[in-house]
């Protein structure tokens, strides 16, 4: 298995290793002297051809000549043979002819039938030879005496001559058989047949050696150095004779013909092998070079990495604050610098939130420091829980907290984080095993009207704290300079609600709810108003929904409930002690997990039977959280307390949850009521909500009566409850009691029994 990795490190480490070019440049000597060695054999083998048809040619021309010899001598046997009486005088002038035309004879003898030499020319130096018996031995006799009988040359070879030295002669039969007449015999020296030849090229570049079996016979030039290793030999073509003509180049003639390029092949190759290896010493080193380089870029690298992490850490913590674990007021304001340049070019608005903690102070100098700085961690942790990518919550030093919203589309969303603020401080926070309150007074200003660069946001919203301290402690106040009216007063009115819970200033109206079967008041809607010290009394219509949005919804429907209760009680004795009321929640209100808690604590609190109290909701119920709805209407519904639909036909189309939901009535908006003697549909809606509602077993109301036609109309259909201007307008409690007692509906409405 591993044998891939590490055949693989293996390949990788040699082709690092020094050892690599010094193989590589002995690869390529091997290469250069196999190539010479190649050249110089084909070299060699040239020369070899050549010397050899040198020795072809010499042979050859040696072959003519000695052939040329033999002609001559043959010519001179065939006259003596046509003049048998040939004068001595005219055979030596022929004989001397011959001589000269060939010079290399050393005689031409005359021999008779009896191999005697008779005569010879020239006679100088060959006086001896006269008288001489040429059958010197029994072979010489026996070729001789062949040759006159057959009439064939005869070659004596080489023999010692009697006139000194060694030669060769040629006997040339005169006439054969009987009529043979002795021989015409030309005794020559060898070296003088080889001088005769016209060679001198090659007796300057060869040993010339003429050997016979026994060994040489001739050499010319053996003096001088010479090739043994390129010697050639050739069989020399003469008749009778076996000789062997062997040509042995001169040291100087082969180093003439010997060419360069073996050892300039080798060089090249052997240079080539040299580059070739000082190049991959190089690529090595500088691969090597390479490696301690990237090696020390990434330590350097690493290095880097370490000090930017450790920058990030400083400037976290220079931007951290090291009690609350919060952003710190330096980095909170450079930030919020920041932010404004970009709200500016998005053209959103910026909210800034000075928060101060009430009490803090007292409780931090009565319990110690160590306490204060507890309390401000948990107030840190729940003020936290609030931030996310578009609010930043800063702490800002002793008692006072920061917070950036950004972007912000309408003030709204500023009222809605206002509101989970406030909801923070709702709880109590858990010190040293003890529970302590604590609220909050918060300043805000918003960018741009507000101020348009932090310093002035951060002075407006310290301003605008001043002022809410000054209002009453755990309010909120905004900075509204530069802010539309219209936007100062919805500010002003959320604001002034919680100011309005704590002083008491809402109050119930109540309605009622006419029997139609009886003619009888069996319930009250409990309406709630504002009474402003300022603005008078408020409909609900101008502060319910800016409470739903900054969650406040919930206290006023405790508030709400609680009012409901105790008026229950306190109408116990009297002769209102069988009305009913009802109370409108909003949806939002069934968010609250305590909400059922409350209610039944509520009842018990005053002592009121369940069933005295109805909620009404309206049909946005059924749109989000119908599991949680449901669950918490069940369990409304088994307290015993009532619940009606609302508005009932204008928010939600679907009226299977009608079948699901604990419904004990449903109340027609006063829209399909308004016009429903006049107009058809609505009278048509109102007839099938009213048949609808039976069906599945539950009550219908109408509201919003204002004529007796309508109302007529709703007894016609039998609608079960009627609320209206006409029966009554909402009206505070005491006059309730008053209008029920005196009975004044029943004397108006008596005209409808
Ligand atoms: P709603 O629950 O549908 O209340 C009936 C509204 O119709 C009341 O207005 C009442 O004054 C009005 N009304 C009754 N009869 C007539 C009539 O014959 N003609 C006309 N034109 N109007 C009539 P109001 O008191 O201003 O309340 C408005 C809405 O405010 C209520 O509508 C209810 O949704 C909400 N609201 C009132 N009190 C509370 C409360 O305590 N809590 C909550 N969450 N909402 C409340
Ligand atoms: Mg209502
Ligand atoms: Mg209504």
């Amino acid at each position: 298995m591993d044998s891939k990795p590490s055949t693989t490190r293996l390949l990788t480490r040699s082709l690092w290793s020094p050892v690599l070019p010094v193989l590589v440049f002995l690869l390529f000597l091997v290469v250069a002297g196999l190539l010479k060695h190649g050249i110089e054999q084909e070299e060699k083998s040239q020369l070899d051809s050549s010397i050899e048809a040198e020795a072809t040619t010499l042979a050859r021309e040696l072959q003519q000549d000695f052939n040329a010899h033999t002609l001559a001598l043959r010519r001179m046997a065939a006259r003596r043979m046509a003049q048998p009486d040939l004068p001595e005088a005219i055979w030596r002038a022929d004989a001397r002819r011959y001589l000269e035309h060939f010079g290399t004879y050393q005689a031409v003898e005359w021999i008779d039938s009896d191999f005697i030499i008779r005569w010879a020319e020239p006679m100088a130096g060959n006086q001896e030879v006269i008288g001489y018996n040429v059958a010197f031995s029994d072979s010489r006799r026996r070729a001789l005496q062949t040759s006159a009988l057959t009439g064939a040359m005869d070659v004596s070879g080489v023999i010692t001559l009697k006139q000194g030295g060694t030669g060769l002669v040629i006997y040339e039969p005169i006439g054969q058989a009987e009529a043979n007449m002795g021989f015409i015999a030309g005794v020559f020296h060898m070296e003088q047949l080889l001088e005769s030849l016209n060679i001198p090229r090659v007796r300057k570049n060869f040993h010339i050696d003429v050997l016979d079996k026994v060994g040489p016979i001739y050499q010319l030039e053996a003096q001088k150095p010479a090739e043994k290793e390129f010697r050639q030999s050739v069989a020399l073509p003469l008749p009778e004779i076996n000789w062997t003509l062997q040509l042995t180049p001169t040291t100087g003639w082969i180093e003439r013909q010997q060419s360069l390029w073996p050892v300039f092949t080798f060089l090249t190759i052997a240079l080539m092998g040299l580059l070739v290896s000082l190049a991959i010493l190089l690529v090595q080193l500088v691969m090597k070079r390479n490696q301690v380089l990237t090696r020390t870029q990434n330590d350097l690298q690493q290095e880097i990495y370490t000090r930017e992490a450790v920058q990030q850490d400083l400037v976290r913590i220079e931007s951290t604050d090291a009690l609350t674990g919060l952003a710190n007021r330096r980095f909170f304001m450079e930030d919020l610098a920041h932010t404004l340049t970009m709200a500016d070019r998005q053209l959103r608005q910026v909210a800034l939130i000075m928060i101060d903690l009430e009490r803090f102070q007292t409780l931090n100098d009565s319990l110690g420091h160590q306490f204060g700085d507890e309390l401000l961690v948990a107030v840190s942790q729940r003020l936290d829980s609030l931030s996310d990518e578009r609010v930043l919550v800063a702490y800002s030093g002793g008692d006072e907290f920061m917070i950036c919203q950004q972007q912000v589309e309408a003030l709204d969303d500023v009222i809605g984080l206002l509101g989970q603020l406030q909801q923070c401080f709702g709880q109590p926070f858990m010190v040293q095993g003890q529970e302590y309150s604590i609220t909050a007074t918060m300043g805000v200003a918003v960018f741009p009207q507000s101020g348009l660069d932090a310093d002035l946001l951060l002075r407006n919203a310290d301003i605008a704290l001043y002022r809410a301290k000054e209002n009453g402690r755990n309010s909120y106040q905004f900075y509204t300079e530069g802010m539309q009216d219209r936007e100062v007063m919805r500010l002003e009115l959320d604001n002034d609600i919680s100011v309005a819970l704590a002083k008491d200033e809402f109050v119930l109206f109540f309605q009622p709810q006419l029997d139609l079967a009886t003619m009888q008041v069996g319930s009250v809607e409990a309406l709630i108003r504002w009474q402003h010290p300022v603005r008078g009394l408020i409909p609900p219509m101008d502060f319910i929904p800016l409470a739903e949005e900054s969650g406040r919804i919930t206290d006023i429907g405790r508030w709400v409930v609680l009012a409901a209760c105790r008026q229950l009680a306190e109408w116990r004795e009297g002769p209102l002690a069988h009305l009913r009321i009802a109370v409108n929640l909003s949806g939002r209100e069934l968010d609250d997990d305590h909400l059922v808690d409350h209610i039944q604590q509520a009842l018990e609190r005053f002592g009121v039977p369940p069933d005295r109290l109805e909620v009404e909701l309206t049909e946005e119920i059924f749109i989000d959280n119908l599991e949680r709805n449901l669950n918490q209407l069940t369990r409304l519904n088994k307290l015993g307390i009532h619940l009606a639909i609302d508005d009932f036909g204008v928010g939600y189309s679907s009226l299977a949850y009608l079948r699901d939901f604990p419904v004990d009535l449903l109340k027609i908006d006063r829209s399909f009521i308004t016009r429903v003697t006049e107009r058809h549909d609505d009278a048509v809606i109102t007839r099938a909500v009213i048949n609808l509602a039976h069906n599945l077993g539950i009550q219908v109301a109408a509201e919003g009566i204002e004529t007796e036609a309508q109302l007529n109309f709703l007894k016609n259909h039998r609608c079960d409850l009627a609320q209206g201007y006409l029966i009554s307008r909402p009206i505070p409690a005491d006059e309730l009691h008053a209008l029920l007692v005196r009975g004044i509906i029943f004397d108006d409405l008596t005209s409808l029994k």
